[in-house]
């Protein structure tokens, strides 16, 4: 009989999976870190796993991750070394589509301009320019970003995509690999980030980055925080270099009350909001992968450890 443990530092999280889980998969035993049965767990559900709760786990076989990345798992630094699998949510790409949607409208076609101007009852229209001649960048061709990169091109954006290896997506320049980075960046207008958070990532949002958008160029980040240069990104906007910015997403969530952030003009912080697979999405593959391990069958979205995602 297989048992899955539920390993989180979010106490609201965790007693909404176990209700799904419920739903989803009646046959399997999912228990919280507390119930004695956790001991004899062969899998973690993790979102956040506390230090030391995984090592604790004798019979553990595999490390799921409740969400699409896995860079949460480092919170516990004695993770061992297993398989690890994400989940995959088809639903998560309508959610993050239309968040990126909004985000490319909102800066391609001027509301940041004409809600700035409202406030001193200023009727101005801002210059309006055709989509086909705004360039996207979409960094990250995953899951998430092909979806993204493509509902923008069908929607008549000029396309650009960026990944570690090479993609062919219909209606989206495609370049792959560190040293096309900076012919991914010329010429963008507006820079979406949906990378993973791995060593090659980290801190790509920064300075380097910045300078080679074109002047006044909008970054809008759903990757995850560690992803931004924050002095760089309140440099950049204070000298217009950028003329603004989106973050969904923060090394510490929440975001502080007393964060200088929240006061830091051109920018738009959003909750960590973008998208988010479903409770019973996450408990249906987790189930699925549980009962996949113990028929002794491959396992669904695998990631690669060297790799980092
Ligand atoms: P995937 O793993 O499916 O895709 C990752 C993409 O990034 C791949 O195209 C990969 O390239 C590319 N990539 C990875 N490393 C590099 C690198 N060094 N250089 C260039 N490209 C690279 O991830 P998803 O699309 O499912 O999710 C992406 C991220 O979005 C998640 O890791 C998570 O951090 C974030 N996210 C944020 C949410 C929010 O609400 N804000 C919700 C869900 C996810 P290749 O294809 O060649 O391997």
């Amino acid at each position: 009989m297989t048992t899955i443990v539920l390993l989180s530092n979010d106490a609201t999280l965790v007693d909404q999976l176990q209700v799904a889980f419920q739903r989803q998969a009646p046959d399997l035993t999912v228990v919280k870190a507390d119930h004695p049965a956790a001991a004899q767990a062969q899998v973690a559900a993790c979102w956040f796993p506390p230090p030391g709760s995984l090592a604790a786990l004798p019979n553990l076989q595999l490390v799921h991750s409740v969400a699409a990345g896995v860079d949460h798992l480092s919170n516990d630094p004695g993770c061992p070394d297993l398989p690890v699998c994400r989940v995959v949510d088809p639903a998560h790409r309508q959610g993050m589509t239309e968040y990126v949607r909004w985000a490319v409208l909102h800066f391609h076609r001027g509301f940041d301009q004409v809600t700035a101007q409202q406030g001193s009852a200023t009727w101005q229209r801002p210059l309006q320019r055709p989509a086909a001649d705004y360039t996207v960048g979409v960094m990250g061709l995953g899951s998430l970003g092909a979806a993204i990169a493509q509902d923008l091109a069908s929607a008549g954006y000029n396309v650009r995509g960026w990944a570690r290896s090479a993609k062919a997506l219909p209606g989206v320049h495609c370049l792959h690999g560190a040293e096309r980075l900076p012919a991914f960046l010329q010429g963008v207008d507006l820079l979406v980030n949906l990378l993973p958070l791995t060593p090659s990532t980290r801190g790509i949002l920064g300075a380097d980055t910045f300078g080679q958008l074109v002047p006044g160029a909008v970054v809008v980040n759903c990757g995850r925080g560690q992803h931004v240069q924050l002095n760089d990104l309140r440099h950049a906007l204070d000298s217009g270099q950028l003329r603004g910015a989106v973050l969904d997403v923060f090394e510490r969530e929440p975001l502080a009350a007393d964060d200088p952030l929240w006061q830091q003009p051109g920018l738009i912080i959003t909750p960590h909001m973008a998208s988010a697979a479903s409770h019973d999405c996450i408990a249906s593959q987790v189930a699925d992968n549980a009962r996949r391990l113990a028929r002794g069958e491959t396992l669904n979205n695998p990631v690669d450890k060297t790799l980092g995602y």
